[in-house]
């Protein structure tokens, strides 16, 4: 029987204990496991650093929610993108989008290229990718919303230009982190990986910093299994266990924000105090087209980013005065956050390339929690006022 995903995000990888009954699995903190024999080891765990029984089930259902047949979990999102980078020879080629999340650009420009792996960024990957494409290119990096602008990557297409340079051994990752696996699945559109930071919508309790990846690769898998015990980046039982509880709720927590983001995206859009709007879900938009066949119900996730009137004194004031939404940085829990990109999370990035990007100093993303609809626009609405006085 095939089950549908909010079935499977609570009973995939979930099954009362065998011994006790437990219908919650325990926390499985030992760091070793018995053998009868020396090589065989009771059960199928050996040392907690290769395998525990808590990161495989959280594995498990989040290879299930990606429509994928392998999962990995590792010790953070940027551990997964460093595994995976890894995982390439020296003297590869990696293709980036431009508006990259920012420690994925930082490991790229400052890590990989160490290691011998380079990396080039395109402002519109799908119109540039044909030239950029090189006899040594192994990888293409792109997001399924991207951050803080959420535009959206028609993936059949680059998969279609993959095909069409010949190099069909070049790899597509997908970082799903901005838009969940409840609103997309990369894998299905032709990514060979798909990675998140499960420390946003998929934990979504702001209380755990952990990553995955899934494939449906048998040797992508092998090649990244082998990494994720000898680098050693894995989670803690105890994380993997939050986790797990948390990805459980994923199907209501995504559905609740999303909705409450279109409310709030259309409510700003008509706003005389909102310069511009970004959000997948509203026709203005330029990934709209791309969001109704990628996405499901062409939800556009739960995150919002909006240019107040006025400069960065304004942005600065309207996060002074939301009393729902927490100034801080992150995204994907059930509690409403705002930040200024410009000052915070993308500070680091030159002016001119964020300008680029359309990161301008009056920006402000919003991450939508699942408090109650009426409220969050009642929020917003005052402190736009206070902004604006
Ligand atoms: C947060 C984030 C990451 C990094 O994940 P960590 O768990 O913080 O290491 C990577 N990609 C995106 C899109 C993110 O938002």
């Amino acid at each position: 029987m095939v089950q549908n995903f909010s079935t499977r995000a609570v009973h995939v990888g979930s099954h009362p204990d065998p011994t006790t009954g437990a219908v919650i699995p325990p926390i499985s903190l030992s760091t070793t496991f018995a053998q009868t024999y020396p090589g065989k080891p009771i059960g199928e765990y050996e040392y907690s650093r290769s395998s525990n029984p808590n990161r495989t089930s959280f594995e498990q259902v989040l290879a299930s929610l990606e429509n994928g047949k392998y999962g990995l979990a590792f010790s953070s999102g940027s551990a997964t993108t460093a595994v995976v980078l890894q995982s390439l020879e020296i003297g590869s080629h990696i293709i980036s989008i431009g508006d990259v999340y920012g420690g994925t650009h930082r490991y790229f420009t400052k890590v990989a290229n160490t290691h011998g792996v380079d990396s080039v960024f395109a402002q519109n990957i799908v119109e540039e990718l044909p030239s950029l494409i090189k006899p040594n290119t192994k990888l293409i990096w792109v997001e399924g919303i991207s951050n803080p602008t959420l535009s959206v990557t028609d993936l059949s297409k680059v998969k279609q230009i993959i095909k069409e340079s010949g190099k069909e051994d070049i790899l597509l990752v997908v970082d799903n982190t901005f838009a969940s696996p409840y609103i997309t699945n990369p894998l299905d559109f032709g990514a060979d990986i798909v990675v998140h930071s499960a420390t946003k919508f998929i934990n979504g309790h702001s209380d755990v910093v952990l990553g995955v990846a899934v494939t449906n690769s048998g040797e992508i898998y092998k090649r990244l299994t082998f990494l994720q015990n000898a680098v050693g980046a894995i989670p803690s039982p105890f994380d993997s266990w939050l986790a797990h509880r948390g990805v459980k709720t994923l199907p209501l927590r995504v559905k609740q924000s999303s909705e409450s983001a279109q409310k709030i995206a259309e409510f700003l859009e008509s706003s005389e105090s909102v310069q511009a709007v970004n959000y997948p879900g509203l026709k203005t938009h330029a990934g709209y087209e791309i969001a109704q066949r990628q996405h499901r119900n062409g939800l556009g996730g739960g995150v919002v980013s909006f240019r107040i009137k006025g400069d960065k004194e304004v942005a600065a004031k309207f996060t002074q005065s939301t009393k729902l939404f927490t100034l801080a940085e992150s995204l994907g829990g059930i509690e409403s956050l705002l930040e200024v990109p410009s000052i915070m999370t993308h500070a680091g990035i030159p002016i001119e390339d964020r300008e680029k990007s359309g990161v301008y100093d009056n920006l402000i993303r919003l991450s939508v929690g699942i408090e109650d609809t009426e409220d969050l626009i009642e929020d917003i609405k005052q402190a736009l006022e206070s902004a604006s006085k």
